[in-house]
């Protein structure tokens, strides 16, 4: 080998040593040694041109200075490109370039498994001693020069891939110590802008319905045109959409997660034919932390969301444990929907036979006006005939001839020992309001709560049995007992009044004891329709009936009793006639419930002794 080029040689060793101990200045350690090259050599221009992944072609990464902003011809792209093609792999000797067409006269290209990465073009001066090498000294010394320049490349190439470790270090850094999604997002964009600023991304996020702060997220719409991103987000691979008509290529990375693909990254390239292998792995890294981001949050949201509703039924049932009446259960489960679910109305109807419906207490006030018909008579006819719950997005497109007002609809129903009950109904404006989570929720809950209803339903029944007379539908003489000696202790004063039919024998005997029972339960009614619902009309025994006044004055009774008395007369039929005993007591008098029954029943007697059909009034004498 020539003296001049053992000299290079030795030269570019040195600078290479040199760049060994600040791998950060590879610019300067580059244009060092096109200078040393063109100095050694001779030439009059040498430029390294570095491939580039992305476009696909040369691009001037550094030179020697006097061809500053030279931009390799297309034809030499072209020409060099072919020449390479023929060329085998890996062959590193220099190639001799005709000079009538082109800017260079030599190229030395450096090989990295099988591709191209680099060459360095020389341009010669006359004179220079490098075309006046044997072919064999040519190899062996390009051979010499490619191997410590390969060698600084990729000491360069490795510094890069320290940065964006360091960078991928810093998301999953990110990942493990938050639950916080939109931070781990966050991190992923913004490494993404600092390792290729001139790109665009996007994360499409399949049902998001979160928002996110300064994240640039849209819906990954399946009926979308952008085929490429479905078909990454159904495949869970990389895909590709490359436009080298219009100079830029997209990335579609999957948002890939353990169990499942939450999303994709879309990556926009501009001025790019391709994306390089080494790139696409570390955006597909950062795509699957993303994705396993994204896991975690919604697993979280979900274990979240089942504590708290398991949190929910514990609770309702706990409290419908808790011997609440009917009309408190209601009232609380009404509270509970309303609150978990978000709801507008909420109704709890109850199926009597027939086509008949009674709408519990703790029902919200829209089912007692007549717009609730449409949903009751709706869903009664569906409910009867299933006996399944009903989950509805938009019950306009089930009911197109309906003004719906309510467009969601939920409906469970209350079942008693296999038999519908009757079925809560949950309504929203929206169509589409409630999620098929809170479905399943609603179910469970009613479920678990049909049985504790049930109950306060069965328990308030028999509390109606024991204080009403079956015949009259009238309050028991118990209750009347009870409900005086309460009125006794907090009221000022109260009236009471024996009613006593008069001749009854006479009626059972003339029309039978059927008839006797119709006149029973005429006067009855006659009683309910004469007193307010805080009065007390009650069954005293046999034919006689009690009217129990609270904090009414004995005027306004012996009034009450003397209209009363009035309307039996006229209305009855067959008619019959009353006689009535009243008396009152006041709290300054010392008195009690049985002087009170014992007086009106004195009261009574005189009246039926002075000829019947009357009100004689007895009271207390002091
Ligand atoms: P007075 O005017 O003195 O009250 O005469 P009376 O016939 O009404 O009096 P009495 O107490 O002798 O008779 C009451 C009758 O009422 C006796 C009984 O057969 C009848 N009676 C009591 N309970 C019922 C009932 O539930 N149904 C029917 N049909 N009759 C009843
Ligand atoms: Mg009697
Ligand atoms: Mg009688």
């Amino acid at each position: 080998m020539q003296i001049k080029t053992v000299q290079l040689l030795n030269e570019l060793r040195i600078l290479f040593f040199k760049y060994m101990k600040n791998v950060e200045r590879d610019q300067e350690f580059l244009e060092g040694f096109l200078v040393e090259t063109k100095k050694q050599l001779y030439m009059e221009e040498v430029i390294f041109f570095k491939f580039d992944e992305w476009k696909q072609h040369f691009y001037k990464e550094a030179s020697t200075g006097s061809l500053k902003n030279y931009i390799m011809k297309s034809s030499d792209q072209e020409y060099i490109e072919r020449l390479l093609k023929e060329m085998k792999n890996d062959e590193e000797s220099p190639v001799f370039m005709p000079p009538e067409t082109l800017d260079f006269h030599i190229i030395i290209p450096f090989w990295d498994n099988g591709n191209v990465t680099g060459l360095i073009a020389l341009k010669e001066q006359e004179g220079s001693s490098f075309s006046c090498l044997t072919p064999e000294e040519g190899a062996a010394f390009t051979k010499e020069l490619a191997t410590i320049l390969k060698a600084a490349l990729s000491i360069s190439k490795m510094s890069v891939e320290e940065k964006r470790n360091r960078q991928l270090f810093k998301v999953t850094e990110k990942f493990h110590s938050s639950m916080n999604m939109d931070a781990v997002l966050g991190e992923i964009i913004s490494t993404l802008h600092t390792m290729y600023p001139s790109f665009d991304y996007f994360l499409l996020l399949s049902h998001d319905n979160d928002s996110h702060e300064n994240l640039p997220i849209k819906d990954l719409e399946y009926d979308s045109e952008n085929v490429a991103a479905l078909q990454a987000y159904v495949t869970g691979t990389i895909q590709f959409d490359d436009h080298p008509s219009e100079s830029h290529s997209i990335l579609y990375a999957p948002l890939k997660g353990k169990q499942g693909v939450y999303g994709v990254l879309q990556v926009i390239a501009p001025n790019t034919l391709m994306f390089p292998e080494s790139e696409i792995e570390f955006i597909s890294l950062l795509a699957n932390t993303a994705g396993s981001a994204l896991e975690n949050a919604k697993l979280y949201q979900q274990s979240k969301r089942l504590v708290s509703d398991l949190q929910l039924i514990n609770e309702t049932s706990h409290h419908l444990n808790s011997n609440l009446r009917l009309s408190e259960t209601m009232e609380y489960m009404k509270k509970q929907i309303m609150k978990s679910f978000g709801a507008d109305q909420t109704g709890f109807i109850l199926l009597l036979p027939g086509e008949n419906v009674n709408l519990l207490t703790g029902s919200s006030d829209f089912f007692d006006s007549e717009e609730s018909g449409v949903y009751v008579s709706f869903l009664k006819e569906k409910i009867n005939k299933d006996k399944e719950s009903l989950f509805i997005g938009d019950l306009s497109v089930k009911c197109p001839n309906v003004d719906v007002k309510y467009h969601s609809l939920m409906a469970v129903p209350m079942m008693e020992s296999n038999d519908v009950k009757g079925f809560a109904l949950v309504l929203h404006k929206e169509p589409y309001f409630f999620s098929f989570e809170m479905f399943k929720l609603l179910q469970s809950l009613i479920h678990h709560s049909s049985l504790a209803m049930a109950n306060s339903m069965l328990r308030e029944e028999l509390e109606k049995m024991v204080i009403t007379d079956h015949l009259t539908r009238l309050y028991s003489r118990s209750y009347l007992d009870d409900k005086m000696s309460e009125s006794m202790e907090v009221d000022e004063e109260g009236t009471f009044i024996l009613i006593d039919i008069d001749n009854f024998k006479r009626v059972n005997d003339t029309y039978g004891h059927q008839v006797g029972d119709e006149i029973l339960i005429q006067v009855a009614n006659l009683i309910q329709h004469n007193i307010r619902d805080t009065d007390i009309g009650a069954r005293w025994g046999g034919e006689e009936m009690a009217i129990y006044l609270p904090s009414i004055p004995l005027e306004t009774g012996i009034m009450i009793a003397e209209r009363l008395k009035d309307k039996v007369g006229e209305e009855s039929n067959p008619k019959v006639t009353i006689s009535c005993g009243v008396t009152y007591w006041a709290q300054e008098q010392f008195d009690n419930v049985k002087e009170v029954f014992k007086r009106a029943d004195e009261a009574l007697y005189m009246a039926k002794n002075s000829g019947k059909n009357r009100v004689n009034v007895k009271e207390l004498r002091l």
